[in-house]
């Protein structure tokens, strides 16, 4: 029998914890709970879930900095972010500390399960890629899909799940323009469009400081200005 993937939800208010939980069984998934960010951390390294439902404002310490830690410690699990806010700093930091995803509260669980969906997807089908070796996507990058390691000029880059998977599909087409929506659309798995293209940006800003020479002036993953973004390479 194929296990179950397992989701931890850090989250301090009890009625939130309980209406995920019972969603998230429903659909298949295991729950693990943690009430604060310092059992949520814990449970993080421990446990290795397949993907986090983070909340923000939590006692002992905030959905940010467990996300940062875990990120530092290199830990590539898919995040997703709940924020109580609307306000779009809030969204942007969360996307600049190395979450993936965000939504925001009250919000629809049938919204939120699609998410769980479409980032435990993307791991999968990640675990399950063909291994064709490293390959060298130009600009002195390496891929090596066999680890999902980037190397740039040998020396090992840590990439999240999303930044590597928005860079393995760039590189897979170099040359071509991809609109924030088609990215969104494959990189993502998201069906729609809409204010969240924002994310894509963040995206690629956190992308080319990890693997360009100069972010500013970037030579691999390049702007094409009203249309898109397309990678360059060699
Ligand atoms: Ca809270």
């Amino acid at each position: 029998m194929e296990q179950k993937k397992r989701v931890l939800i850090v989250e301090d208010e009890k009625s939130i914890v309980d209406i995920l939980r019972f969603n998230l069984e429903k659909e298949g998934y295991a729950a693990l709970t943690a009430y604060d960010g310092e059992a949520g951390l814990d449970q993080a390294l421990k446990e290795n879930p397949d993907l986090i439902l983070l909340d923000v404002m939590l006692p002992k310490m905030n959905g940010f900095d467990v996300c940062r830690i875990l990120r530092e410690k290199g830990s590539s699990v898919p995040v997703i972010i709940l924020t109580a806010r609307e306000e779009e700093t809030d969204k942007v930091l969360g996307l600049e500390i190395g979450a993936d995803d965000y939504i925001t509260k009250p919000f629809s669980m049938r919204e939120l399960m699609a998410r769980v969906k479409a980032n435990i997807r993307r791991t999968a089908m990640q675990q399950s890629a063909g291994t064709e070796g490293a390959v060298q996507a130009g600009g002195g990058l390496t891929i090596d899909p066999d680890s999902y390691q980037v190397y740039k000029r040998d020396k090992p880059i840590d990439l999240t799940q999303r930044e590597y998977e928005l860079l393995t599909f760039l590189a897979g087409h170099p040359g071509k323009v991809y609109s924030r929506g088609d990215l969104m659309e494959q990189v993502w798995n998201y069906g729609y469009v809409g204010d969240d293209v924002r994310t894509v940006d963040v995206t690629v800003r956190r992308l080319r400081e990890k693997i360009e020479d100069d972010p500013a002036s970037p030579a691999l993953i390049l702007t094409r200005r009203g249309v898109g973004y397309y990678f360059a390479g060699q």
